[in-house]
């Protein structure tokens, strides 16, 4: 038997270090390069498609190997990082030229999928969590961080679905978990794909106590040192940047699941996944990357706080009003750079001398900002104008500290502006003017001494020195002058003097290096003591972002100012749009619709063929509701809206993506949910509830769910149905109205009208559209004429079923011709999984 080779000791460093970092790629640093052994060459060399090479190729057990030039590190990191893995960082922690045998290494930070710091192009506008988790006594307590920009916010949900919902909408990348973790919250974790890091202890350092000041609750304070925890024993470094924890009740805002979130398209496409078409594309005109990122929250987290809304709409008001400001404010805002990532980096070591021109110009917005805003109307932008600190201090400081355009390294010089430091400024005059320099010298120690040959020189081995012919010697002046050399007529002395010139000559360049790092890292740290009013400025300035984005868009689609009921539910809204259909259509093909649910009314039965429109309208509402919470404008002439604490959707789209067992079991689910958690408050979007079943049974089913809704919830609710016997409905229950999409026949054609009115719809579609089909006309007759006979006859049974038939034609008919907003676009697997996982939760729980 061939033996193994025996270990090196540097592989024995490195197995000791892998050892700690087992669920790791673990990046090795040997001179300019990262190296991965073993398993993690293998894989990375796959995923990296990198070349898997060895190391002792020749011996019986060579050992994998592949390697990356450290300085292109980030984007191997990046992808690893981006696909799900960990990669642990292991540098040379000592000077391998001041150190006999190994060098000490160490792993100087975990960069995890839910820890990155530096964002890519195209992700600015997007915040990256990572979330801890604890659980106690079917709580769930919750703290969530993005790293880049030190926001913790802590909150506790009370339900498993709750908890679902949010880190759905969060989309956290990565949940840390301690030993309070249920098995069962532990499958929904492994179900949603989600990468789960056990934490064991919570050792925090002095440095992040101010954390947890903010937070009283103890399960949420446990929760928070564990996210703390997880962060100093991954990052190893300074995490001064993280802000205060902020608790928050979801109580506090509308609430709109995870489901409903998707399906009324808020933030992704249901086809796409990505932007284009939803509501954050159409609002988002906002400049800066705090400001896209705001909006994005703000978009998740409506409010119901009627004061807050109302300052919202006076300054959005105030904007649109004054043109002239906006588009100033506008410009300015384009200036701005992400201040909330640049003071991360600030902390975290990683900030560059670009970025702090970047700091600086941002920073000199502010006055003009503020400027404008007194100008329009102080009293109005008096809270945010309390906050807009230009933090003069941090602007100076890098004005009078760094160059305008200073290289990306910050080791390598020429980084700090003239003027800043004296020693610094004497190492450039070193380099620019050395030689001048020794001439004035020359010159001076001509005339001290009155040697007119005296001259200075160089030599590689003496370095500079003073010659003077022998026959000279005696002119010099004793014990100033030391000897250096002795030639055949001339000797060569330095001076104290002469001796600090050449060192400053030689060694100017290296210092000047050394000392300009030194300045920076100095300057850093002054910047870093002023973090906190950076943030606090950052989050201002992302307000007003977001607000001009709101008056720019609301300016640009004619929206309206709601009004906000205040003491009863009444809504009624005139001419109202779905602005992102509208966009897409085009203003002149949308026909605009009115909603009126006022206090006589809670539920609006909608009823009308295919494709006329139906969902549409209902997803107009509750668009509008997002937007009035939020306190934007909305589309519409005018609006009267109350304040819903809920938004309960069961929208057609969504069955699309699971398999058609649990279709029904979902709907059912989703229905079920309104009906027990809505109240009076809320708002109930129901598409066809009831068809996923047989007919009897669905309109059963639909009847009974409308009668509990009128009976028991009294939440407003618009309930679309082909069950045109439901219509009957109106007989018996005062607060509900018909309505129905007007269609015409136009020269043979059937021509949706798209506009809701009074009453229950013709029903004899069906037969309209087979005509439109080219059904031979003896069959449409015949088919008529069976229709007659059969609404003439009491025969319930039979004319549910030729209900159904009709259905089932028009369905055909409208299908075909279905037209897609956005590219459809397979739904990518991620979602069917979210889908799916939230179908088994819904299914659990219902045992
Ligand atoms: P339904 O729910 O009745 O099947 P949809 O709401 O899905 O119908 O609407 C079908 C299509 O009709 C939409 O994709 C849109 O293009 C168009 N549409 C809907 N409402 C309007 C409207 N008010 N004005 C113009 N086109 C509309």
């Amino acid at each position: 038997m061939p033996q193994k080779t025996k270990n090196t000791p540097m592989m024995e460093q490195y197995l000791a270090v892998k050892k700690q970092y087992p669920d790791a790629f673990l990046f090795y640093r040997l001179g300019d390069f990262y190296e991965m052994f073993y398993e993690d060459a293998v894989k990375g060399s796959q995923l990296l498609e990198l070349t898997l090479t060895a190391r002792n190729k020749n011996a019986v057990d060579p050992i994998p190997m592949c390697g990356i030039p450290h300085h292109a590190a980030q984007n191997y990191i990046d992808i690893l990082v981006e696909k799900g893995y960990k990669v642990a960082i292991c540098e040379q922690v000592e000077d391998p030229k001041a150190t006999k045998g190994m060098v000490k290494r160490e792993v100087v930070q975990l960069i995890t999928p839910g820890t990155i710091m530096d964002q890519k192009n195209g992700e600015a506008s997007e915040n990256n969590y990572l979330t801890a988790l604890h659980e106690e006594q079917e709580k769930y307590s919750l703290a969530y961080v993005d790293l880049s920009t030190g926001e913790i916010k802590v909150a506790t949900l009370t339900t498993r679905d709750a908890l679902v919902n949010e880190l759905l909408s969060l989309k956290t990348r990565e949940v840390v978990i301690d030993e309070t973790i249920s098995q069962q919250t532990k499958q929904i974790l492994d179900k949603l794909k989600l990468l789960t890091s056990v934490q064991d202890t919570k050792v925090l350092t002095a440095e992040v106590s101010y954390v947890t000041q903010t937070i009283s609750v103890a399960a949420e304070k446990s929760v928070l040192e564990l996210l703390l925890a997880y962060l100093l024993e991954t990052q190893k470094r300074s995490l001064s940047h993280l802000q205060k924890a902020v608790h928050y009740e979801p109580s506090h805002y509308l609430k709109i699941d995870h489901a409903a979130q998707r399906n009324l398209e808020l933030l992704q496409n249901l086809r796409t996944d990505r932007r284009q078409g939803t509501l954050l594309w159409l609002l988002d005109k906002t400049k800066t990357a705090m400001g896209g990122r705001l909006l994005k929250q703000w978009i998740m987290r409506p409010l119901l706080d009627k004061e807050v809304i109302i300052k919202r709409q006076a300054i959005v008001e105030n904007l649109l009003e004054n043109y002239f400001e906006r588009a100033s404010l506008t410009e300015q805002l384009t200036k701005v750079y992400d201040l909330e990532r640049l003071a991360g980096r600030v902390a975290f070591g990683s900030v560059n001398g670009r970025d702090l021109i970047q700091l600086k110009t941002s920073l000199e917005q502010v006055p003009q900002i503020r400027y404008l805003l007194e100008q329009l109307e102080p009293k109005l932008y008096a809270e945010l104008l309390s906050e807009l600190d230009p933090v003069e201090d941090v602007a100076d400081l890098i004005e009078r500290a760094i160059v305008p355009e200073p290289p990306i390294s910050v080791t390598e010089g020429n980084l700090i502006q003239e003027g800043y430091n004296t020693e610094l400024d004497q190492y450039h005059d070193a380099m620019r003017n050395g030689k001048k320099w020794l001439a004035e010298l020359e010159a001076s120690e001509r005339k001290k001494t009155g040697i007119a040959t005296l001259k200075i020189g160089f030599n590689r081995v003496f370095g500079y020195y003073i010659e003077v012919s022998k026959a000279n010697v005696s002119k010099l002046e004793e014990g100033r002058y030391q000897r250096k050399q002795t030639l055949a007529n001339a000797e060569r002395f330095v001076t104290p003097e002469l001796k600090e010139k050449e060192e400053l000559i030689l060694g100017a360049e290296t210092k000047a290096y050394d000392l300009e790092y030194q300045l920076f890292k100095d300057i850093r740290e002054q910047i870093k003591d002023q973090i906190e009013r950076l943030q606090k400025l950052a989050s201002k300035l992302a307000e007003l972002d977001v607000l001009q984005s709101f008056a720019n868009v609301s300016e640009e689609n004619h929206f309206v100012r709601p009004k906000l009921a205040t003491t009863s539910q009444t809504l009624q809204i005139k001419d109202g749009w779905h602005p992102v259909v509208e966009k897409v259509l085009g203003k002149q093909s949308y026909v605009p619709n009115d909603v009126s649910l006022a206090d006589e009314t809670d539920i609006l039965l909608i009823t009308g063929p295919n494709m006329s429109g139906k969902s549409t309208y209902m997803r107009q509402l509750a668009l509008s509701v997002v937007m009035a919470q939020m306190g934007c404008f909305v589309p519409a002439k005018s609006a009267v809206m109350p304040i819903f604490d809920q938004i309960f959707t069961r929208i057609g789209a969504a069955d699309d993506l699971i398999s058609g067992e649990s279709t029904f079991m979902v709907e059912m689910k989703e229905a079920n949910e309104a009906l027990q958690h809505a109240t009076a408050k809320s708002l109930i979007l129901f598409d066809e509830i009831g068809r996923g079943t047989a007919t009897y049974d669905g309109m059963a089913l639909a009847q009974a769910i409308i009668e509990y809704l009128h009976d028991h919830v009294h939440a407003k609710t618009l309930f679309s149905t082909h069950y045109h016997e439901l219509t009957a409905l109106e007989e018996e229950l005062p607060k509900l109205t018909n309505i129905h999409v007007g269609a015409v026949e136009k020269d043979g054609e059937l021509v949706f009208l798209h506009k809701m009115q009074k009453g229950p719809a013709d029903r004899s579609y069906g037969v309209h559209v087979a005509k439109l089909a080219g059904m031979p006309s003896a069959l449409l007759t015949r088919a008529a004429t069976i229709l007659a006979t059969l609404e003439g006859q009491a025969n319930e049974g039979l004319q549910f079923e030729m209900q159904a038939e009709e259905i089932k034609e028009a369905e055909i008919s409208a299908n075909d011709t279905q037209l897609s907003l956005f590219e459809p676009e397979l739904v990518s697997s991620s979602n069917s999984n979210e889908t799916e996982v939230l179908a088994e939760l819904q299914q659990t729980n219902l045992m």
